[in-house]
């Protein structure tokens, strides 16, 4: 699926064809992203919003069409509900800060799962130290797939926020993030969903989800690096307070009483990443223009196939396997003597093969020591993947094994 629009794709690594596979930290940029950003810098590069000559009325103009893409891609009600950040993490340190400033007292709870990225986690336990608060996580079934009886328990009227990865970027899953709103809004309590693994692979409709927050990063959707998405419902976005002092964010300031800027630009204080928006904007047409359905619907063929191939092969242990996936696959080798190859050892022995997959706690410690592992072997697809791409990689591995015995 239209390989040739991503030239980074076409170059060989240690003199083999490279084979990507690390998607689920990174996608590659098609070429029509990196004309954009090219495109800006030539042609229209200026400060957004306010400024009254022409660059400035034309860049602003792009940043908020891009707004308004990435309103339409996640099917918001608004664009004023889209706020750019720089990325999943700082949306999700943005919204502790905000959130937690207005909505968290001592004694409140905050609930993560098992599961969850370092981004999903650090930001409230920090708001939990700074509010005496307690964090409590959703424990996980004997599959790895999340214990949602275990959630009703957890939930009480102690509770203030839900955050949890709609997409494990471990082990790939797909969890059940519409029963878990379900169930928090039943007893009233938000819920914010960790979108970075799941908007690339799915399709994502907000209003149909229901979900209160949603954030994600434009780099793992074929769009630049600092750029992130902060979506909250607006009736959320209009009670809760700045996370964030600065220029932009405010409607008038003096040292007696500043006020702020209305949705979204209350949130976005400084100098926005404008050329970073225009460039998503245009990887958002571009998946569009193949078809998000398609995508979707290629990826989870792939990630099934790769799957499948994996199970064939001895000493392998693939991680939640037969759950739902979305886009990667989590797995450890083992010798005939039944010990652990440390999966960097694989990582390397792959990537001397032309083959990128990503290696050890993926930014998930928690789940990786309840694994009791030292890390895993992931493999991610994209778009551009084939079922040719999983063939190289299966064989590059089997050879792997071999040499690590
Ligand atoms: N959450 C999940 C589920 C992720 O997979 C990642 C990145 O891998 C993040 C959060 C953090 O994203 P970023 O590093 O783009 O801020």
């Amino acid at each position: 699926m239209n390989r040739e629009d991503f030239p980074i794709l076409s170059q060989q690594v240690h003199n083999r064809a490279l084979v990507y596979l690390d998607n689920a930290a990174t996608t590659q940029k098609p070429q029509v992203v990196i004309d954009a950003i090219a495109e800006a810098y030539s042609h229209w590069n200026a400060n957004v919003h306010r400024g009254v000559h022409h660059l400035s009325q034309v860049a602003t103009q792009k940043h908020e069409e891009a707004r308004e893409k990435v309103a339409q891609l996640i099917h918001a009600q608004s664009s004023e509900e889209i706020i750019f950040t720089k990325g999943t993490t700082d949306s999700l340190n943005m919204l502790a800060r905000s959130f937690g400033d207005a909505m968290l007292h001592e004694g409140d709870e905050i609930i993560v799962s098992q599961l969850e990225h370092h981004s999903n986690i650090v930001p409230w336990q920090m708001l939990c130290e700074r509010k005496k608060a307690t964090l409590r996580v959703i424990p996980l079934r004997e599959d790895l797939s999340l214990d949602t009886e275990a959630f009703k328990g957890l939930l009480s009227d102690k509770t203030r926020l839900v955050s949890v990865a709609h997409v494990s970027n471990v082990l790939g899953i797909v969890n059940p993030i519409e029963e878990i709103i379900r169930l928090a809004h039943e007893k009233g309590v938000p819920v914010c969903v960790d979108g970075a693994q799941s908007v690339p692979h799915l399709v994502m409709d907000v209003q149909q989800l229901d979900c209160d927050f949603l954030v994600f990063s434009a780099h793992k959707m074929y769009g630049p690096t600092g750029l992130g998405i902060l979506y909250g419902k607006k009736e959320w976005l209009d009670q809760l307070p700045p996370a964030e002092g600065g220029g932009e964010m405010i409607e008038h300031v003096s040292f007696e009483k500043t006020t702020y800027n209305v949705l979204p630009y209350k949130f976005e204080a400084g100098t926005p990443n404008y050329v970073g928006s225009h460039a998503f904007g245009k990887a958002i047409d571009y998946v569009q223009e193949i078809g998000l359905e398609q995508i979707a619907e290629h990826e989870h063929e792939l990630a099934k196939y790769l799957e499948a191939q994996l199970a064939l092969l001895p000493n392998l242990r693939v991680y939640a396997a037969g759950l739902p996936k979305a886009g990667a696959v989590s797995f450890n080798v083992y010798r005939e003597d039944g010990v652990l190859i440390h999966p960097f050892d694989v990582g390397v022995l792959l990537d001397r093969q032309g083959v990128a997959v990503r290696t050890g706690h993926h930014c998930a410690e928690p789940l990786i020591e309840y694994l009791q592992v030292p890390g895993t072997v992931r493999a991610s697809v994209a778009l551009y993947n084939t079922p040719e791409d999983i063939d190289a990689f299966i064989a590059a591995l089997k050879k792997a094994i071999m040499m690590l015995q």
